[in-house]
């Protein structure tokens, strides 16, 4: 069997489910390869005695009105539930006490989670100079640009907390491509935020820090599910990816399932 798509997207997670989803909707032919027979990756929801249990993400934010967009077209928007906002409150322990982590410029400047100097530190960002290094750790990064007590009582809480990991083993490259990018684009990470805030308003969008925290009344998996029964048949799951190639303008995947191996040729490959 060789049947030609526009595009082949290989994974449906949210990724790949939303991706095909706005491919569709600009109508191109468009075919799901998933490994596993469970749909939507690491979002996964179950109800066990009663309680709502998250495997994967329990919550995304609220931060570009393309989300609403897709609630709409699969019909989600009254399943919508939102974060009670004294949840964005977010506190970190220093001299043994807790400190509210300042969300503006006035909380930052009375802030007692940072000393005076450690204040001046990051008043001086915009005038070091970006490193020439093609990557380094996050521990060295914070350090250069924004001084060690920054490190210890921001980013660490914060990195301790997404990635249960170490700022000197993590490549900010990798794992904080946003700041990584800022210094190389803008070449200061405030100079970018300031630049970035405009361009956000511009495109109607809003940042992590100030975006609402949304999930469903039935979980994360609602959005997955609902954008899958939307797409049907166009997802092949359980099936194996054993070799792909590339000729003449269109890509060849080799695919393998427990009834055979078949061929999918196609025009795009994501
Ligand atoms: C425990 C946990 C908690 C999280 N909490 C949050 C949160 O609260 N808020 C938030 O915003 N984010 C959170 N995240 C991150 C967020 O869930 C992920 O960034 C996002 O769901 C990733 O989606 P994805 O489609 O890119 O990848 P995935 O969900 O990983 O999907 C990839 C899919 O591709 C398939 N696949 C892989 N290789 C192949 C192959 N060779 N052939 C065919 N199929 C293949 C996989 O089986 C999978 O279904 C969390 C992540 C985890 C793991």
């Amino acid at each position: 069997m060789n049947n030609i798509v526009d595009v082949i997207v290989v994974g449906s997670g949210i990724s790949g489910l939303s991706t095909a989803h706005f491919l569709i909707k600009k109508g191109y032919k468009v075919l799901i390869i998933e490994k596993d027979e469970h749909i939507g990756g690491v979002i996964k929801t179950d109800r066990i005695d009663g309680f709502l249990v998250e495997y994967g993400p329990n919550s995304t934010l609220d931060t570009t009105p393309i989300l609403h967009l897709l609630f709409k077209d699969i019909g989600v928007e009254d399943d919508v539930v939102y974060a009670n906002p004294l949840a964005k409150n977010r506190y970190i322990v220093r001299n043994k006490r807790l400190q509210p982590v300042p969300t503006g410029l006035l909380s930052f400047l009375k802030t007692p989670l940072f000393s005076k100097s450690a204040k001046m530190r990051i008043l001086k960002e915009p005038f070091i100079p970006p490193s020439k290094k093609e990557d380094e750790s996050l521990s060295e990064f914070v350090i250069r640009r924004l001084g060690r007590e920054f490190l210890d009582y921001a980013i660490d809480p914060f990195v301790a907390g997404v990635y249960a990991g170490l700022p000197q083993e993590l490549s900010v490259k990798s794992a904080f491509p946003k700041l990584y990018n800022l210094e190389k684009k803008y070449g200061s990470l405030i100079k970018g935020a300031i630049l970035g805030y405009w361009q956000r308003r511009k495109q109607k969008e809003r940042s992590k820090q100030s975006a609402p925290m949304l999930s469903f009344r039935y979980g994360m998996q609602t959005l997955t599910d609902a954008i899958a029964n939307r797409l049907k048949d166009r997802i092949k799951k359980g099936v194996d990816i054993s070799s792909i190639g590339y000729r003449d303008g269109l890509y060849e995947l080799r695919l393998r399932k427990e009834d055979g191996e078949y061929t999918l040729t196609s025009r795009a490959l994501v």
